[in-house]
């Protein structure tokens, strides 16, 4: 079988790019392998995201690029996949000819037929058929980079919230849960491959399971903490409305759950949760950050916000800032609301101007900003265990030779902070060494993003505790 190139641009969330990875598996088996360069791909996957106008503006940017791409190459075969394929299906044909296959998100294990297809007759093909139930629950493990350490794995997919401005459950479909068997499967041979840490994806994980009457998500993550040589586990994303008391505990009881929360909030104020569906109070939110910060005191947690949905005034969203003072988060996400189709609250009236938008998101960065820097700030002086995760990416040049008198590497805390750090003279052989492994990091200085330490002397290899706790220096 001739090989062939195979370039994937994922734009989007984490789905995406657990679903790039299934892609470049299933078409392993036609002669596929991965390339980082589109000018000498034979097949190139736009993998795209909707959540967003300006997700989808990107992925139409990048099929225009494609198109010039295509007339010096006739023979590329482009694909586009994911949520706007699944919201736009043939429309995208009808736009752009030099489309050749729209594929939708529950469409992947279809992918090798219709590329085999594509490839014979060189027609084009639109499938964009959902489901109600997961009719395709094989594991694929796609390939992993060289030295991956950390992996996603799905354990539900879709979702059932309808929240008035998310396309997910347009798009992505109603919910269903994967077989806990099949998901221990794939994190098992995840494991076997040298991966020490997963994070589990849903859009909603509290309520995994609940539909088809499997186990309860806290039940799924006992199991997993069982499996011998993983060490970390994480999972977004957790609503709000569905955390339950027994996920709550789990924070304190299992050895391998990171201690870190996505618990996206959307807003501080309850008139625009009630308009968003969220179906909690500010009030009922805060008690859940207090119980879960009373099972695990140094739990970190981050959100997600959109400023300036329709009617909300001034003093709405400065509820939204008393809430993030409150709370103290460790990070965030923040978004301009944006109109998405079929989603109810795009024919809400009391549309916020864009300039407003513009400035309340500033300023809402801006404040945890602040907040960031105060906590990193903190953290100086502390030991840290990271799962070291490779050289890093924004340190000096790593092709500068052996003989370099520093490498900088970069590992996450169990809390997911992301810290760099420096070792002397480490060859290309220790490479492999450190990769992978927990080591203890002496926090030295602190950045809006990113923390910087140097590593305590002997402790590489280090045994991961209880969530490999901080250790106070
Ligand atoms: N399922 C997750 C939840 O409910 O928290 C998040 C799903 S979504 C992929 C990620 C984030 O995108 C949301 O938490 C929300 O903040 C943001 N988002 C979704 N729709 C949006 C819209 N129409 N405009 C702006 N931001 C949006
Ligand atoms: Fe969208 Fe709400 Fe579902 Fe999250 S919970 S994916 S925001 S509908």
């Amino acid at each position: 079988m001739n090989a062939k190139r195979l370039y994937i641009n994922t734009i989007g969330c984490q789905m995406n790019v657990y679903d790039a990875n299934l892609i470049a598996g299933v078409l392993v088996p036609l002669g596929y392998s991965g390339t980082d360069s589109v000018d000498s791909a034979d097949l190139a996957v736009v993998n795209t995201c909707t959540i967003r106008e300006k997700a989808e503006q990107k992925a139409f940017s990048f099929l225009g690029r494609l198109a010039k791409i295509k007339e010096a190459n006739p023979a590329l075969i482009v694909a586009v996949g994911g949520c706007v394929a699944q919201q736009e299906g043939q429309a995208i044909l009808r736009r752009m000819p030099h489309v050749d296959l729209v594929f939708g998100t529950q469409a992947i294990f279809r992918l090798p037929e219709m590329v085999r297809r594509i490839e014979a007759t060189r027609c084009r093909i639109v499938d964009v058929r959902m489901t109600e139930t997961l009719d395709a629950d094989r594991p694929v493990s796609g390939p992993l980079t060289d030295g991956q350490v950390a992996a996603f794995v799905t354990v539900m997919r879709g979702c059932d919230n309808f929240c008035t401005y998310c396309v997910v459950p347009h798009v992505r479909g109603r919910e269903a849960s994967r077989h806990p068997d099949r998901i221990l499967d794939e994190i098992g041979s995840l494991v076997s491959k040298g991966v020490r840490e997963v994070t589990l994806l849903g859009q909603n994980v509290n309520s995994y399971g609940n539909k088809e009457g499997l186990c309860s998500f806290a039940q799924l993550l006992e199991r997993i903490n069982a499996i011998d040589g993983l060490n970390r586990i994480r999972f977004t994303t957790s609503h709000p409305k569905d955390l339950s008391e027994e996920l709550i505990h789990c924070f304190g009881r299992l050895p391998k759950l990171c201690r870190h929360i996505h618990l996206p909030v959307q807003s501080g104020d309850d008139t625009i949760l009630h308009r968003m569906n969220r179906n909690y109070t500010t009030d009922g939110y805060l008690d859940k950050i207090k119980r879960l910060r009373a099972s695990c005191p140094d739990i970190a947690v981050t959100s997600d916000f959109i400023v300036g949905f329709p009617g909300e005034s001034d003093r709405q969203f400065q509820r939204t800032l008393d809430l993030i003072e409150t709370v103290r988060y460790d990070g965030l996400f923040a978004f301009m609301y944006s109109d998405r189709p079929n989603a109810p609250a795009a024919a809400l009236s009391g549309k916020i101007d864009e300039a407003v938008k513009k400035e309340r998101l500033q300023m809402l960065l801006n404040l945890q900003e602040a907040i960031t820097r105060e906590k990193h700030a903190a953290m100086v002086g502390q030991i840290y265990r990271v799962l070291v995760e490779g050289p890093s990416r924004n340190g000096q040049p790593l092709d500068d030779g052996e003989t370099s008198p520093e490498r900088r590497w970069s590992g996450r805390t169990s809390s997911n902070h992301i810290v760099h750090f420096s070792t002397p003279q480490t060859t290309s052989a220790e490479k492999e060494v450190l990769t992978g492994e927990f080591a203890d990091i002496m926090i030295e200085g602190a950045f809006a993003h990113s923390l910087w330490g140097r590593v305590v002397d002997g402790s590489v290899g280090s045994t991961p505790e209880k969530g490999d706790a901080s250790i106070a220096a």
